[in-house]
């Protein structure tokens, strides 16, 4: 057994049914292997057994009352997993799902991205398995205050700087800020993702979508390519789709596809700037389900109960480029097998780990362009940095300013996971052990220089 296999195998038997993060530590450590013989100062330093053990994990009660008067309580969580280069960085997410394998894996992840993005910040992730699906505006905002309640005591503009995440938009982002700037009584940089009239960055709501399409982009131009006239499928309806696909369509892309997890919308004729408004509305304002989109538009095809994954190998669909924007293992091996017969040249993951183990064999294997999410979402957090920097600086970049910033740290992120596929050994292009080193070494090297901690 290898010392990094050993290191995974502890992890298994210290955290028993949390698979997702074993998921997320076993893809990284397994591509950190060369970096083993590289950096002997790593092992003496036992820095992989420490980088998977998170600083601190937080859980708490959340009780409040729905509309019914009916007292309801839910569990809140925050893992502030590793602050060497920065205040711990993630955002929160409220979904019936939430666990604390599920954060943990997202704050594991998290540690990586935030540090290829290069700018000073740590890992963490937190939320709660309230679901604000079907709620009153009143039952969101009497959750997110008493979520805060508790929440406040552990986060700070240096310490730990929360955003959104799926379940977690500008209304939920709002009620946590509001509370929190009341029971503190001080208006700081302490969450990203805030409204424009109070500390917000332009940008930010479209920088994880974006960001995808501008890794997608420095992925095909590897190949002298781009997207013009490409089919390009989307899923997931949320902020990260939505702005996948206005992106992809500037680019010349023909966005063919959203789905939530009720179905999938599947529109041939492809999704125009119009169409893609009717979706934002529908979403965003009515918060209603994708289905209604062919109401609207009855040359579109709804596939109750299916995603979009699974419509596209069972009506042989063929497209060219995918962002997978919804959420963990939607892609299947069956489903990236069937991906790969029906013409996908690039894959960008705009959720977190969207792509099951077996489903990135199979893109490795085919030499597909495979952009994973901690490289390619990372446009979300870079700008979340951005809205950092502007608070500490009280101003506001204009929307341009901020468009090239991004643009700029996506091209040096593609960059850096070449680079460093490059220099241990990889196959050119094999950006996921290209991003688990460069995400790592920087981490490693600080947490050597703090001695044991
Ligand atoms: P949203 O809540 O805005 O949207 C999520 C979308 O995915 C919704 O349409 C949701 O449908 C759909 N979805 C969720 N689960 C499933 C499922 N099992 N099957 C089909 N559809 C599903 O979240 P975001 O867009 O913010 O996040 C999407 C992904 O991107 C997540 O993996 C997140 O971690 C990642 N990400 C987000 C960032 C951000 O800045 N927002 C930054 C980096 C990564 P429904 O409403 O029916 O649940």
């Amino acid at each position: 057994m290898s010392y990094i296999e050993e290191i995974i195998a502890r992890t298994e038997e210290k955290n028993p049914a949390q698979p997702e993060f074993i998921q997320a530590v076993e893809e990284v450590l397994h591509s950190l292997e060369p970096t083993v013989e590289k950096h002997p100062e790593f092992v003496a330093a036992a820095i992989y057994d420490r980088l998977v053990e998170p600083d601190r994990q937080i859980i708490f009660r959340v009780p409040w009352v729905d509309d019914a008067g009916q007292v309801r309580v839910n569990r809140g969580f925050r893992v502030q997993f590793n602050n060497a280069i920065g205040p711990y960085k993630g955002g929160l997410r409220f979904h019936p799902s939430v666990n604390l394998g599920i954060i943990k894996f997202l704050g594991f992840e998290q540690i990586f991205k935030n540090s290829l993005t290069t700018l000073p910040m740590g890992g963490g992730k937190g939320g709660s398995d309230f679901d604000p699906k079907g709620k009153s505006n009143d039952e969101v905002m009497r959750f997110c205050q008493s979520f805060t309640r508790e929440l406040f005591r552990h986060i700070g503009p240096d310490t730990d700087v929360p955003a959104g995440d799926i379940g977690v938009g500008g209304r939920e982002i709002g009620y946590i800020y509001g509370y929190y700037k009341r029971i503190r009584n001080e208006h700081t940089g302490v969450l990203t993702g805030k409204g424009l009239e109070y500390g917000g960055s332009l940008i930010r709501p479209e920088a994880t979508g974006y960001g995808a399409v501008y890794f997608a982009a420095e992925m095909l131009a590897t190949n002298d390519d781009t997207f013009e006239n490409k089919v390009v499928a989307i899923s997931g309806a949320g902020n990260v789709a939505q702005y996948a696909a206005e992106k992809a369509m500037e680019l010349g892309g023909k966005v063919i596809s959203f789905c939530d997890s009720s179905g999938t919308i599947i529109d041939l004729e492809g999704i125009d700037r119009k169409k893609l408004e009717y979706v934002m509305d529908l979403k965003n304002n009515r918060r209603g389900r994708i289905g209604e989109y062919v109401e609207q538009y009855p040359m579109a095809e709804y596939y109750e109960g299916k995603n979009v994954w699974d419509v596209i190998g069972e009506e042989s669909i063929r497209i060219d480029i995918a962002i997978p924007s919804a959420t963990e293992n939607e892609i299947d091996q069956k489903q990236a097998e069937a991906l790969v017969k029906n013409g996908m040249i690039c894959i960008s993951e705009g959720a977190n780990m969207p792509s099951a183990p077996k489903a990135v064999d199979v893109f490795l294997d085919h030499k597909i362009m495979f952009g994973p999410g901690k490289a390619a979402n990372a446009g979300g957090v870079s700008v979340s940095g951005l809205e950092m920097t502007q608070n500490s600086m009280k101003l506001l970049w204009e929307k341009d300013e901020v468009d090239n910033r991004l643009r700029i740290i996506m091209k040096n992120i593609h960059e850096s996971c070449r680079d460093a596929a490059d220099a241990y050994g990889f196959e050119r292009c094999n950006y996921i052990c290209g991003a688990n080193i460069a995400g790592f070494l920087k981490v490693a090297k600080a947490m050597l220089a703090y001695g044991v901690i």
